[in-house]
């Protein structure tokens, strides 16, 4: 008998909700919603596979993640398919933000930076006025909340 692979550190259990929630996001990411957050805090709600129509409801944060489905309350695992699903549809969201800045030639300066899942990854532009700043979280405010 063959023995199932699992990635190395990573028990046969999560391997698995990691699998399932991978399938959930293929096949259901346009039934997804996100329902709010900031930071590292957001909301989701994620089709039920098992049973159509019904949506669980995933909360991700950085203390732990909790989804209301019977298997992440049941297993005691810490994720399930939804949680999963919900981290890849976080992964791809992206907010934008006006950061003041102190620059020691320049003074106070203002910074337009790209969050995804709520971790910092770009500097988009660098505004130097407070005008700049000012147009810049303007035209933010058009910006999509969620681009899952
Ligand atoms: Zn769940």
């Amino acid at each position: 008998m063959e023995s199932i692979p699992t990635t190395r550190g990573i028990g046969e259990g999560i391997a698995r909700r990691i699998r399932s929630g991978i399938a959930l996001f293929a096949d259901h990411h346009e039934g997804m919603a996100f329902l709010g957050g900031s930071g590292a805090e957001a909301r989701y709600s994620v089709p039920s596979r098992s049973r159509p129509g019904l949506k669980r409801f995933v909360r991700l944060s950085g203390e732990g993640d909790s989804c209301t489905c019977p298997d992440f309350s049941c297993s005691g695992l810490g994720c399930c398919a939804h949680t999963v699903a919900a981290m890849i549809a976080d992964s791809k969201r992206v907010e934008h933000r006006v950061e003041a800045r102190h620059d020691s030639r320049f003074g106070e300066m203002f910074d337009l930076v790209e969050y995804r899942g709520g971790r910092r990854s770009r500097v988009v532009a660098v505004c130097l006025s407070y005008n700049d700043a000012l147009m810049a979280r303007m035209d933010l405010a058009g910006f999509p909340k969620a681009a899952a």
